[in-house]
C-alpha cells in the first residue's frame, strides 16, 4: 500500500452547482516530492485542507501511513495526522520570536527539548542564529524558511505546502524552489505542494498532479508531463502548443492534418480515427527545405529564443497561427516565408 492513499475524494460546498473537488484518487510513496498544478479555482487548497482534516470532505476516504484518517466512519483531527503545514501567507507570529514561533507547536514537549528543536530546525533551514528576531527583521524568503522549519519541528510524516513561491519575487522564487527541496530531502519528508505555476511544479517535484475543475487531468513526472500530455487542457496548462486535428494514419506512425502529414514519437493504438495532436514550438526546427513552411506574421523576442507565428499553406485566416521557436540569432522578418522539420518527440496524440 501506498504511504498515502486518496479513494474517491469528493468535497460539494453547499449551493455549489459542481463539487471542488470531485472523486480523485491519488496515490503517494513515502519521500515523494508531489505537486498539485492547475489553474486558480480548480480544488487544489481544498484537496490539501481535506488531508490537513480542516476540511471535512463530502465522501471518500484518506489513508496516512497504514492509518485511515478519513472515511465515512473515521474523522482524525489535524493535529493528530502527523501533518506540517506550510500556509500561503506564512501564518508567523508577528510577536513572537522566531524561535517561539517555532516551539509553538511541540506544546507538550519540555522547555529544553523545544529548545533544541528549534535550533536544529533553524540550523536544517539555514537560519542558525535567527531564533531572537522577530519575523518582520526577516526577509520574504527567510519567513518562507521560519515557516516550513516550523512545520517540520514536531516531526511529522508529511508536509503540505500551499503555494510557497507566490509570494517571492522571480530571483527568489528560484533559489526557494531549490532550498525547499533540498530541505525536504534532507529531512527525507513526503511532501505536497500546491501551486498554480508550472515553472514551479516541474522544478520542485518527482510527479506532478494536474488538476481542472475538481478533477485529475493527468499524474505523471515533469519529463513525460511535457512530452506525453493526456488531453487538450494538459498540453494547453503546461507550457505552450499547437493542437492541431487530423486523421490517423492506418500505420499509426502519422497523423495528417492540414500543415500536411505528421509523424509520432510512436505507432500508437487509438480508439478514434479522427484525433488530436499537440506540437510543442521547440519541436519546430527551421531548417532549409524542411517540410512544412509558411509565411511570417510575427516575431516576439523571448530572450531564450524568438517566438515566431507562422501561417501556413491553406490555414484559414482565422484560426491561430502555428507558434515556432527559433534560436534568437537568426534574422526572421515578418512577410518572409521559414520552413521547418517536426521533431516527432514533442509531438503527443492527445484526447479533446
Ligand atoms: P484552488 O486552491 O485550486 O485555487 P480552491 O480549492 O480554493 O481552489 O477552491 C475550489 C472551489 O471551491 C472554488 O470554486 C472555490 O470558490 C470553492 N470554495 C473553496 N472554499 C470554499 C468554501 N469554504 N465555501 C464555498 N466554496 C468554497
Ligand atoms: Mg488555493
Amino acid at each position: 500500500m501506498s504511504f498515502i492513499q486518496l479513494s474517491q475524494l469528493t468535497k460539494a460546498f453547499k449551493n455549489a452547482e459542481t463539487p471542488a473537488v470531485n472523486q480523485i484518487d491519488l496515490k503517494i510513496e513515502k519521500g515523494e516530492i508531489i505537486t498539485l498544478l492547475g489553474p486558480s479555482g480548480c480544488g487544489k487548497t481544498t484537496t490539501l485542507r481535506m488531508l490537513a482534516g480542516f476540511e471535512q470532505p463530502t465522501s471518500g476516504s484518506i489513508y496516512i501511513g497504514d492509518r485511515v484518517v478519513y472515511d465515512d466512519r473515521t474523522y482524525i483531527p489535524p493535529e493528530k495526522r502527523g501533518i506540517g503545514m506550510v500556509f500561503q501567507d506564512y501564518a508567523l507570529f508577528p510577536h513572537l520570536t522566531i524561535e517561539k514561533n517555532i516551539m509553538f507547536g511541540l506544546n507538550k514537549w519540555s522547555t529544553r527539548a523545544k529548545k533544541e528543536r528549534a535550533k536544529e530546525v533553524l540550523e536544517l533551514v539555514g537560519l542558525d542564529g535567527y531564533g531572537k528576531r522577530y519575523p518582520n527583521e526577516l526577509s520574504g524568503g527567510q519567513q518562507q524558511r521560519v515557516a516550513l522549519a516550523r512545520a517540520l519541528a514536531p516531526r511529522p510524516h508529511v508536509v503540505l505546502m500551499d503555494e510557497p513561491f507566490s509570494n517571492l519575487d522571480a530571483g527568489l522564487r528560484e533559489r526557494m524552489r531549490y532550498d525547499v527541496t533540498t530541505i525536504l530531502r534532507k529531512a527525507d519528508k513526503t511532501a505536497i505542494i500546491v501551486t498554480h505555476d508550472q515553472k514551479d511544479a516541474f522544478a520542485v517535484s518527482d510527479r506532478v498532479v494536474v488538476m481542472n475543475e475538481g478533477i485529475i487531468q493527468q499524474i505523471a513526472s515533469p519529463r513525460e508531463m511535457y512530452r506525453c500530455p493526456k488531453n487538450c487542457f494538459v498540453a494547453q496548462f503546461v507550457g505552450k502548443t499547437n493542437l492541431l486535428t487530423g486523421t490517423l494514419c492506418s500505420d499509426m506512425k502519422h497523423v495528417d492534418t492540414y500543415i500536411g502529414r505528421v509523424s509520432l514519437p510512436e505507432q500508437s493504438q487509438f480508439p478514434v480515427e479522427d484525433v488530436r495532436i499537440s506540437i510543442r514550438p521547440e519541436g519546430c526546427r527551421l531548417a532549409e527545405n524542411g517540410m512544412y513552411s509558411g509565411r511570417v506574421e510575427r516575431v516576439t523576442y523571448g530572450g531564450e529564443y524568438q517566438e515566431v507565428e507562422v501561417r501556413l499553406g491553406d490555414q484559414n485566416v482565422s484560426s491561430q497561427p502555428m507558434v515556432v521557436y527559433a534560436p534568437i540569432e537568426q534574422e526572421i522578418e515578418v512577410g518572409s516565408v521559414i520552413s521547418f522539420d517536426i521533431t516527432p518527440e514533442l509531438v503527443a496524440l492527445v484526447e479533446a
